[in-house]
């Protein structure tokens, strides 16, 4: 007895040890269902830590109270901090599953399951082997992971909403991105020779508030970096070295390095062109500070002096990896026939396998899988609940977060109203003032830009919760509009893969978490749901079997494939 205590109060290690030693096992099983031991998770990630700073200790408390009220002693608060949900690599969490394993603990209390996993995989796996281990999960906001049918329910959404949530987010700020392209903007810092500055014209659209102007210092020396390369008389080095001492440095008043120096020789944001991530405007707002000719001989010389082979990025088909051939179990692969104007995908097998499939016909045949999915109503309603009290917490962060840039901005304007009646009272001499002054205007810049970079993200969050709405109501009209990698994404989301013959989509794979969804009848398909009277009942047990290969073998949707 007493030698258990001792190794109660240890952790994983210490247990595993003495477990393995086999001298007191029957201890532990007896002792095991008195047992009342636990440990809390928290998590903040770290966009949620500049917000967030107390939330940890929220959590914790929260968590402790919890527990305690359910007769556990709680050993420990196991912290990841700064980590993202997304994936397992956390000290806090392998060391969850380390204790539970070594039967250390009897439960586990975060706030919210998506605390413990963002990724739908991950908690599914994280929520089975908790649960084979005895190892009850208890939640703050939510409902207990019991295992029981309601509970899995609701993890599942959960889950697949968190997922969902990061892929649209990610989604949405690559849309704006694009759209600030497209309007002309940089949506990033821009290169040696501009400045970002506020748009002059206070009425300016949202996309248009931050304008990019040129350096008046550091411009002229861009554009004369470029005329002296394009006399061919300097190589690289030189010219750096050259330029730098005329002024030419980078922002923290340092030489450039060779390498950045390089890269700015080719850089097309001088030429007035804006290429960001995939996106590109050749006709941008701000100035250039070279013109074409200059710029190209520039390439030229670049080119014949150094032999850097320019590789372009291959088009990307939308369902490769996606399908494949029945016959040889073999991926697809996909090419441009007759001079560009069309593509098919086909089996890769040298001796030939059947006629290949024009990309647009099978395309478009992928995209009907969609036309037959329907959510059911209580997914919906679970969802719009889910992504509600989402927004309506992130508004909340939102609100203090600005508050308290505002709070601080106004101090700044004190500090300059001071420094100002102390010039008139000449107390401050001119130069002083003008410290002072160019100090708390950059503060203040700074600040707006926060505010602004805040307001953006909460026209994001509301603009992706109306996404995941719209994508629950309805699924066809969400793909059929998204954007190729947002298409890629919800193909992922649904099918592991497509085995098509003959142009013919033979079979479709479901993806674990359609599966789920399915057995759950969370989704349905609307020809299954039409045909189900008419089947007989052993087609609608295969549904629920648990075994991954026999749903794989199950061609869930072969109704409607047949018709295609
Ligand atoms: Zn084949």
């Amino acid at each position: 007895m007493l030698a258990w205590k001792s190794c109660q109060n240890d952790f994983a290690h210490d247990i595993v040890r003495f477990r393995s030693s086999g001298s007191c096992d029957n201890n532990i099983n007896m002792e095991q269902q008195e047992n009342k031991d636990a440990v809390v998770y928290c998590r903040v990630s770290t966009d949620e830590q500049a917000e967030r700073g107390l939330s940890m200790d929220v959590q914790a408390k929260d968590c402790r109270a919890k527990l305690e009220a359910e007769g556990y002693t709680v050993l420990e608060v196991l912290r990841d901090d700064g980590k993202t949900g997304s994936n397992m690599r956390r000290d806090g969490l392998q060391k969850l599953l380390a204790l539970a394993e070594a039967g250390a603990i009897q439960a586990v209390c975060s706030v919210h399951s998506d605390r413990i996993s963002r990724s739908m995989v991950d908690s599914a796996y994280i929520r089975e082997k908790l649960q084979k281990l005895s190892v009850r999960i208890l939640y703050v906001n939510q409902q207990e992971s019991d295992g029981s049918s309601a509970s899995f329910v609701t993890d599942n959404v959960l889950a697949v909403m968190s997922q969902y949530h990061l892929v649209v987010t990610s989604e949405k700020v690559k849309a704006t991105q694009r759209a600030k392209v497209e309007a002309g903007y940089l949506p990033s810092v821009p290169p040696v020779g501009y400045l970002n500055a506020d748009n002059p014209d206070k009425n300016a659209d949202r996309l248009s508030r931050k304008i990019i102007i040129t350096d008046p210092e550091r411009a002229p020396l861009i554009s004369e970096t470029f005329r002296l390369y394009a006399t061919g008389n300097y190589n690289v080095v030189d010219l750096c070295d050259l330029m730098y001492k005329k002024g030419l440095m980078n922002r923290n008043g340092k030489q450039m390095s060779y390498s950045r120096f390089y890269d700015l020789l080719k850089n097309r944001f001088y030429l007035g062109e804006i290429h960001y991530a995939n996106y590109v405007n050749k006709n941008a707002k701000h100035e250039p500070l070279v013109d074409e000719a200059v710029f190209n001989h520039v390439q030229t010389i670049l080119q014949t002096k150094n032999n850097h082979a320019c590789r372009k990025r291959k088009h990307q088909f939308l369902l490769r990896g996606f399908v494949y051939c029945p016959i040889h179990r073999k991926r697809y692969t996909a090419e441009w026939h007759l001079g560009k104007t069309k593509a098919y995908y086909h089996c890769p097998n040298r001796s030939g396998c059947g006629k290949y499939s024009e990309m647009t016909a099978l395309e478009g045949a992928i995209a009907d899988k969609f036309k037959d999915l329907q959510f059911s109503d209580e997914f919906i309603q679970a969802v719009i609940k889910k992504v509600s009290s989402e927004f309506y917490e992130q508004r909340r962060i939102y609100n203090g977060r600005k508050q308290s840039l505002i709070n601080k901005r106004t101090a700044f304007e004190k500090q300059l109203a001071i420094a100002e009646d102390k010039l008139l009272n000449n107390v401050l001499d001119d130069a002083a003032f003008k410290g002072i002054r160019a100090r708390v205007r950059e503060n203040i810049e700074n600040i707006n830009q926060q505010i602004h970079d805040l307001e953006n993200t909460h026209d994001l969050n509301i603009d992706v919760a109306s996404e995941v709405m719209a994508f629950t109501q309805d699924i066809y009209k969400t793909y059929d509009e998204a954007d190729p990698e947002l298409k890629r994404h919800l193909l992922g989301f649904f099918w592991e893969r497509f085995e098509v013959h003959e142009g013919v989509i033979i079979n479709s794979t479901p993806t674990l978490i359609f599966q789920e969804l399915l057995k759950l009848e969370r989704i349905y398909t609307k020809n299954a749901r039409k045909n189900q009277n008419a089947k007989n009942r052993s087609k609608r047990s295969d549904f629920s079997a648990t075994s991954p290969e026999v749903i794989n073998k199950i061609p869930l949707l072969r109704g409607q494939d047949s018709n295609l």
